[in-house]
C-alpha cells in the first residue's frame, strides 16, 4: 500500500483516529521555547502549553538532555523493579511538601484514580465499610475514566457510559455551607482543584479551604486536592495548597510534572499510604525511567526562586495586555485566575463564542486555549519570555479585532 507516501494533513485525523477532539486545522510539526512552527512553516506564539503541559516550553535543553541520556541508559523495568530515576524523584517531592509517600503513574486521570480509590480504601478499613460518600464539585474535571469522571462535576462527560460508581455528591463550589449540608461520618473524602482549570479558571476562596479542611477533620474525611493542572509552579508556589496553607491528606499532580513527557504523581501522607499494601493497586508503565528522568529535570528548574518568583510579573504582563484590549472592546467581565493559569470571562455579548476566539488567534499565529464556552485561558511556560508575551498579546488583540468587528 501507498500510506507511507500520502501526505499527513488534517483531513488524515478524520480518517486515522476516533472522533473524538476537533483539533486546530494547522499541525504543528516543531517547537522551542514559546514558539511552535506547522507544517507549512507558519509561526505560532504559545499561550496554551499543551494545556498547561510545556511548563519549561518546547524542547528545554536540560529536559531534552535528560531524555536523550536515560534514552540510551535504560528506558523500562516496570514494578517488578525499582528503579533510580523514581526514587530521585520521589525524594525530591517529598521533601518539598507535605508528603511521606508518593506513587507515579502516567497521567492526571490515573493519578485521580489512584487517589480516589486510596481515600475509599483508607476509609474503609480503617473506619467502616459504609464510609464511601466523596463530596466533589460543579464543574470540577478530574479526567475520564468512569471513576474520575464520574467525580468530575460536569454530567455531559459522564452521561451515556451506563451505571455509575455509586456514593458521589456534587456540590456548588466555594460554597462552604452547600458541603455542609451534606457532609457527615459516611463521608471518606472531600475532592477538590484549588484552581479549577476546565470549570473556567476560578480560585477556591481561602475560607474554602479552610473550612473544607475543618469539616474533614471534624468527620475523619480526607481532604484530596487535585494539582494536576494547578500544580509544579503554574500559580507561582511549587503547588497551590502553599499559597492557601492550608493541607490536604492526598494531592495529585500530572500535566507540568514531566513538562510534556507523560507522568503523574499521588502524594500522601504516611498514614494514608498505609493504607495500601502490595497488591492494592498498580500500573505497568507508572514511575518508568524515562519518565522519571525528564519529571527529575523539570522539577530541578521549576523548583527554584527564579522560576517561581518569575511566575507573578509574568502574570501582571499578561493582565495588563488583557486590561488594554479589555479597555479598547469591551470584552471581557472578569479577569480571573492565580500565576500563569490566567482566565479572561467573556461579555454576556460575547458568550459562548470562546472558540471564535480560539480560531482566530490560530490565524493570526496564536496558540490560546478557551476553559469552556465563556473564558479564555492562557496556560503559557513559566519561562516566557517578556518579548513573547507582548507579541503573543498583540497577534492577540488582532484576532479579538477580527471577531468583534
Ligand atoms: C487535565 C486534568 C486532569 C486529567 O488529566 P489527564 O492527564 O488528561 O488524564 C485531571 N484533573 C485536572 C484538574 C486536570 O486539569
Amino acid at each position: 500500500m501507498a500510506t507511507e507516501q500520502t501526505a499527513i494533513t488534517r483531513a488524515t485525523f478524520d480518517e486515522v483516529i476516533l472522533p473524538v477532539y476537533a483539533p486546530a486545522e494547522f499541525i504543528p510539526v516543531k517547537g522551542k521555547g514559546s514558539r511552535v512552527w506547522d507544517q507549512q512553516g507558519n509561526e505560532y506564539v504559545d499561550f496554551a502549553g499543551g494545556i498547561a503541559v510545556t511548563a519549561l516550553g518546547h524542547c528545554h535543553p536540560a529536559l531534552v538532555e535528560a531524555l536523550k541520556t536515560q534514552g540510551e541508559t535504560l528506558w523500562h523495568t516496570s514494578n517488578v523493579f525499582t528503579n533510580e530515576p523514581a526514587l530521585r524523584l520521589g525524594r525530591k517531592i517529598i521533601e518539598a511538601t507535605f508528603a511521606d509517600r508518593v506513587l507515579f503513574m502516567n497521567s492526571g486521570t490515573e493519578a485521580n484514580e489512584t487517589a480516589f480509590k486510596l481515600a475509599r480504601h483508607y476509609a474503609i478499613t480503617r473506619h467502616s465499610p459504609y464510609k464511601t460518600k466523596i463530596i466533589a464539585f460543579h464543574n470540577a474535571f478530574h479526567g475520564r475514566s468512569l471513576f474520575t469522571v464520574s467525580v468530575g462535576g460536569q454530567p455531559k462527560y459522564s452521561d451515556g457510559f451506563g451505571p455509575k460508581p455509586a456514593d458521589i455528591i456534587h456540590v456548588p463550589f466555594n460554597d462552604l455551607s452547600a458541603v455542609k449540608a451534606v457532609m457527615d461520618d459516611h463521608t471518606c473524602a472531600v475532592v477538590v482543584e484549588p484552581v479549577q482549570g476546565e470549570g473556567g479558571v476560578t480560585a477556591a476562596t481561602p475560607a474554602f479551604l479552610q473550612g473544607l479542611r475543618e469539616l474533614c477533620d471534624q468527620h475523619q474525611a480526607l481532604l484530596v486536592f487535585d494539582e494536576v493542572q494547578s500544580g509544579m509552579g503554574r500559580t507561582g508556589k511549587l503547588f497551590t495548597y502553599m499559597h492557601y496553607g492550608v493541607t490536604p491528606d492526598i494531592l495529585t499532580s500530572a500535566k507540568a510534572l514531566g513538562g510534556g513527557f507523560p507522568v503523574s504523581a499521588v502524594l500522601a501522607t504516611q498514614d494514608v499510604a498505609s493504607a495500601f499494601h502490595v497488591g492494592s493497586h498498580g500500573s505497568t508503565y507508572g514511575g518508568n525511567p524515562l519518565a522519571c528522568a525528564v519529571a527529575g529535570a523539570a522539577f530541578d528548574i521549576i523548583n527554584t526562586p527564579e522560576v517561581l518568583d518569575g511566575v507573578n510579573a509574568k502574570r501582571e504582563q499578561f493582565v495588563r495586555h488583557l486590561r488594554a484590549i479589555d479597555e479598547q472592546y469591551d470584552l471581557f467581565s472578569d479577569i480571573r485566575g492565580m500565576g500563569l493559569l490566567i482566565g479572561a470571562e467573556l461579555k454576556p455579548a460575547y458568550k459562548g463564542r470562546a472558540r471564535d476566539f480560539l480560531y482566530a488567534a490560530a490565524s493570526e499565529g496564536l496558540m490560546v486555549l478557551n476553559a469552556g464556552p465563556d473564558v479564555m485561558r492562557f496556560a503559557p511556560s513559566l519561562v516566557v519570555e517578556s518579548a513573547d508575551i507582548d507579541e503573543g498579546m498583540a497577534r492577540f488583540a488582532k484576532a479579538v479585532a477580527r471577531v468583534t468587528g
